[in-house]
């Protein structure tokens, strides 16, 4: 960053290690409210959601999606007749993709320290390490050092990929085994691309990578991709993969390296694809193993032994105002669990920048939504419907459920080439409601364009919205979001055009 200060201050009110979206955004917030804040970071700011992870993977799926149907417009026959569109000779240029996915970073790195510069916040880009709960020793990028007195430290390091111990990241005899930040920043598609991990990040990227071209073999050891969710939202989902030739490997893990490729060992779990799951250890031939096994909180560079927090597993415990076991030490984010999500980790910040100006304040989210950028999208808040039976049962109630398919959506229709039939059509929005006093606990949606309803589903649940509250609600027409009116309308055993 060109416009960052080189000054270090000696002290400051709120010290701020980690300018992520936790980061950041108690940064903004702690200025906004009055407090001298000072965020310490070596990397752009933004953290792993700007950098390499939300906005860069998101580009590059847009842009697989573009190439993808570019490409089948062309073979068409030189058009899609349905649309009136014709294309002839698409090309792919993946480093011009990066190039233009890094501008678009570049320009939010810029955003985002010009917006704390502007609340009045100190940027100093370096990195800090805590020897006790009020003193930082900095040392910035360009070499300098520096102790920094803090009256509050937030801790917002975030977290890495997980790296397999067999299966270390870095070049190999066939090519190399990378993680989601090195994905990110090929500038070849390569031939043959084994996933290991069917986790969002894993399936994202490993059908943006089919999409523009590659062979792609994903590596599961549970019986199914994305096990998080049930298994009629993921339908949808592991069809478009299988119908765009992504071989799914599930109840297989990753054993080891091969001169060629990666040792899988299959047959450990329940398979989806038994068909291609019959032998007990076999090699996948590639030219890049991506390992997406998850992601670990950064607890190690910035003096954890030094204050010896309280942990909860692995990462840092907090309290519902984001305050750790020391006193006026806080900590938001990937750094301190489950969900490792960007709007949480943001929420939290916000908390966090309330809390040590004096506000009465808490993060007591009813829900945190998800969403899984792929073809079809998935889009998860609240409860599932296995959360909401058995919640629901502890509560002497039970679950009333409402589904609509987007197949029957009119938008939806106008939003495809084809004629109906791709396993994007067997979406659905599904709301999930108490039986006795029809609360809705959660809503999920699977299809093209869902990600975007995440804003009315997270609504609706923070709100305390009743079936009849969404049913009654006058939705917009045509819309993919009259799936939600629909499902909740469903639920009350009244759909129109269920
Ligand atoms: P981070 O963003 O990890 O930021 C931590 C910062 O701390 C870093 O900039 C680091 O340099 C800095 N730091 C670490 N140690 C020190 C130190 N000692 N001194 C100073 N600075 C330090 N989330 C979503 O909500 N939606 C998505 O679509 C999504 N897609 C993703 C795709 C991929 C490929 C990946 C990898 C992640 C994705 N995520 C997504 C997750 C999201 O990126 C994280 O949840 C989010 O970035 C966490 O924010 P954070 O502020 O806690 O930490």
């Amino acid at each position: 960053m060109t416009d960052r200060p080189t000054a270090i201050p000696a002290s400051t009110q709120v010290l701020i290690i980690g300018g992520g979206p936790g980061g950041y955004v108690a940064g903004i917030r702690a200025s906004q409210l009055g407090l001298d804040v000072t965020v310490v970071d070596p990397e752009p700011l933004g953290g792993t959601c700007l950098n390499v992870g939300c906005i860069p993977s998101k580009a590059l799926i847009h842009a697989a999606d573009e190439f993808a149907a570019a490409t089948a417009r062309a073979v068409d026959a030189g058009g899609s007749p349905q649309l009136g569109i014709s294309v002839t000779g698409v090309g792919l240029d993946l480093a011009a993709t990066m190039t233009w996915k890094d501008d678009i970073v570049s320009r939010l790195n810029a955003g985002v320290a010009g917006l704390l510069t502007r609340a009045g916040a100190t940027i100093v880009p370096g990195r800090a390490r805590l020897s006790d709960g009020k003193t930082a020793e900095i040392v910035t990028v360009d070499g300098r050092t520096a102790t920094m007195a803090a009256d509050h430290v937030v801790i917002a390091t975030g977290s890495v990929p997980i790296e397999l111990p067999h299966i270390p990241f870095g070049p190999t005899e066939f090519g190399a085994v990378i993680s989601s930040t090195e994905a990110l920043a090929l500038q070849e598609v390569p031939r043959r691309l084994v996933v290991v991990g069917g986790g969002y990040i894993g399936l994202e990227l490993g059908q943006a990578y089919a999409k523009l071209g590659s062979r792609v073999t994903v590596v599961e050891a549970e019986e199914r991709v994305l096990s998080i969710y049930d298994k009629r939202l993921t339908m949808p989902l592991t069809r478009s993969l299988k119908a765009l030739g992504v071989e799914l490997l599930t109840g297989s893990k990753a054993a080891g390296l091969a001169p060629d490729g990666l040792v899988i060992d299959t047959g450990v779990g329940g398979q989806e694809d038994r068909a291609a799951s019959d032998s007990r250890r076999r090699t996948l031939v590639a030219d890049q193993v991506l390992v997406t096994v998850g992601r670990r909180a950064r607890t190690d560079g910035w003096g954890l032994a030094n204050i010896g927090l309280r942990m909860n597993g692995r990462f840092v415990a907090i309290d519902a105002r984001g305050h750790t076991s020391m006193k006026d030490v806080w900590a938001i984010g990937d750094v301190t669990g489950e969900p490792m999500l960007a709007h949480r980790a943001m929420k939290q910040g916000e908390v966090v920048a309330e809390a040590i100006a004096g506000l009465p304040t808490a993060f007591d989210q009813r829900a945190i939504p998800a969403i899984v950028f792929t073809d079809p999208e998935i889009v998860s808040v609240g409860l599932g419907p296995d959360q909401a039976a058995a919640e629901l049962a502890a509560l002497g109630t039970a679950v009333v459920e409402g589904r609509f398919n987007v197949a029957a959506n009119g938008r939806s229709m106008t939003l495809r080439p084809d004629q109906g039939g791709s396993p994007v059509d067997a979406g659905f929005v599904r709301v999930l409601a108490r039986a006795d006093n029809h609360l809705v606990v959660g809503i999920q949606a699977v299809g093209r364009g869902v990600a975007e309803l995440a804003a009315a589903f997270g609504l609706a649940i923070e709100m305390g919205a009743r079936l009849e509250d969404i049913a009654d609600t006058v939705h917009a027409h045509p819309t993919v979001g009259e799936g939600l009116a629909e499902a909740s309308a469903a639920a009350l055993g009244r759909a129109v055009h269920g």
